[in-house]
């Protein structure tokens, strides 16, 4: 049962619309703001809360409090692409400003509509992990507010500990009020883009393993409507950053003009009743798979375009219906590479309305206590919540598990404390580190209590 906080009291979920609760939420611009709710929380404590993109309970603290962070600060130095962002800056305006100056974030998830301190605190991985790791490796160092209401400055070499079980830490350490973060240069705002389709997982697969040293930026999609022969067919895209000498027309007299357009929506009525069932899923899927090259190399693509093809569709989440989805996503090590078809095995026998399936090498693990990558397969499936998704989604913990896998916490709606003890190996580790500096847990999340973190 919720309980319902007084205060500025709002109905929050995650992304996946599956678990929706009562906080208390209170906007803040930076550091003060932040030190006055933490100073007055609650037994059910407070936890930090960006735009809401991860897919679970991260995000949202039953009955207790949220903050959700303001700050809009942006001071880039344009000599060494270092840039002090406030964590409530979303990716999307960070590039805005930063791409048209020659500079791209270190990493970008599938939605530039994150914000830098919900990206440090999942330390997110994009289609470079394999080339750059994920985003905390990036950060210089970060402003964070503890549970003492004190604010420290922590890096890579200044209490290392608290920097990489914050990197990771879902929220559960302190606030992140800013950070420093090292970006990329470019010299063009559009993508050099190679795409192959594939009739089936192995060859798909095979091809990652071989040309994504080449790339910078790789991921496939695959079908998890098909069986047999077919299973995990699917597109695999390539791509790098373009130079002005690749374009042409319009793109070439401004090579680094960047100004994504403003997204349609889907309506409220969608939402209330959903439209993706099985049958339409699978005729996405054919249709997706048929209107992909068979084989194409230097395509220009813009930015969005190449990272962020769902960020033009507001409010895509709604086609699910009422119950929402879940997004299902694993890593397991390269020698487990048989997993990822066991898995697609497994759901499209079961045959949940499934089309937006992701796959992705990772390359080095980062040093986050709590970070989700490791070298091996990452498969992403977004699964509508169904009778019956609780305990395929346990089947497919222990396919997971038993091959040396995990989940994503900034994904996860479903999973049990049993299963993170057994595959985050620092897990004990980064508890040293919390209760170190919050002893009587004032942060506290959903997903916190559920998984016993
Ligand atoms: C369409 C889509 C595609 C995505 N693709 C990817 C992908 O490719 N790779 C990937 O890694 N992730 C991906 N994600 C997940 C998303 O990147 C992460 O969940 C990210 O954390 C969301 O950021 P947010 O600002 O919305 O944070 P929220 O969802 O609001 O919060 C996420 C976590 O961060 C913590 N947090 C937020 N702000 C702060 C802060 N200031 N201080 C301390 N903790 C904080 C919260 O407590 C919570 O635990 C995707 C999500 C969507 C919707």
């Amino acid at each position: 049962m919720n309980v319902v906080p007084s205060g500025g009291v709002e109905r929050l979920s995650g992304w996946g619309r599956t678990s929706p609760v009562w906080c208390s939420v209170s906007d803040v611009a930076g550091a003060e703001g932040v030190r006055s709710v933490v100073s007055a929380v609650g037994a059910r404590g407070v936890v930090a809360r960006g735009v809401g993109r991860s897919y679970g309970d991260a995000a949202q603290n039953s009955g207790g409090d949220v903050v959700r962070l303001t700050g809009d600060g942006i001071a880039l130095d344009p000599e060494s692409g270092v840039v002090r962002v406030d964590a409530g800056v979303t990716l999307d305006a960070l590039l805005r400003v930063v791409v048209p100056k020659g500079w791209f974030v270190p990493v970008t998830p599938g939605t530039r509509f994150v914000t830098v301190g919900g990206a440090i605190a999942a330390d997110v991985h994009g289609k470079n992990h394999h080339r750059d790791g994920s985003f905390g490796g990036s950060v210089r160092s970060m402003d964070v507010v503890l549970a003492s209401g004190e604010q420290v400055t922590v890096s890579p070499s200044s209490d290392a500990d608290l920097f990489w079980a914050t990197v990771g830490g879902m929220g559960l350490t302190g606030v992140i009020v800013a950070a420093s973060v090292q970006l990329i240069p470019v010299t063009s705002s559009r993508m050099l883009v190679s795409t192959r389709r594939f009739d089936g997982l192995d060859a798909l697969m095979a091809s990652m393993v071989e040309r994504d040293a080449a790339f910078r930026y790789s991921v496939a999609w695959v079908d998890a409507t098909v069986s047999g022969r077919r299973l995990g067919r699917g597109v695999v895209t390539w791509g790098e950053h373009a130079s002005p000498t690749d374009l042409s027309g319009r793109a070439a007299s401004d090579p680094l003009g960047y100004a994504p357009s403003q997204r349609i929506g889907v309506p409220g009525v969608v939402g209330s009743v959903g439209v993706v069932r099985r049958w339409n899923a699978a005729a996405f899927s054919e249709a997706w798979f048929r209107n992909a090259p068979v084989r194409r190399d230097g395509e220009v693509q813009s930015i969005p375009a190449f990272f962020h093809p769902l960020d033009g569709v507001a409010n895509w989440n709604r086609v699910y219906g009422r119950r929402g989805f879940v997004q299902y996503q694993f890593v397991v090590p390269d020698e487990s590479a048989d997993t990822v078809r066991a898995v697609l095995e497994r759901v499209v026998a079961s045959r949940p309305a499934d089309f937006l399936n992701v796959l992705k090498r990772f390359g080095p693990a980062g040093e986050g206590m709590l970070s989700f990558p490791m070298p091996g397969w990452t498969l992403t499936l977004d699964l509508p919540v169904v009778d019956g998704l609780n305990p395929l989604l346990h089947e497919l913990d222990d396919l997971v598990l038993g091959a040396g896998g995990r989940v994503y916490l900034a994904k996860d709606a479903q999973t049990t404390p049993s299963m993170i003890a057994a595959s985050y190996p620092r897990l004990n580790e980064w508890r040293t580190v919390r209760d170190r500096v919050d002893p009587n847990r004032v942060f506290h999340s959903d997903l916190a209590r559920r998984l016993e973190l």
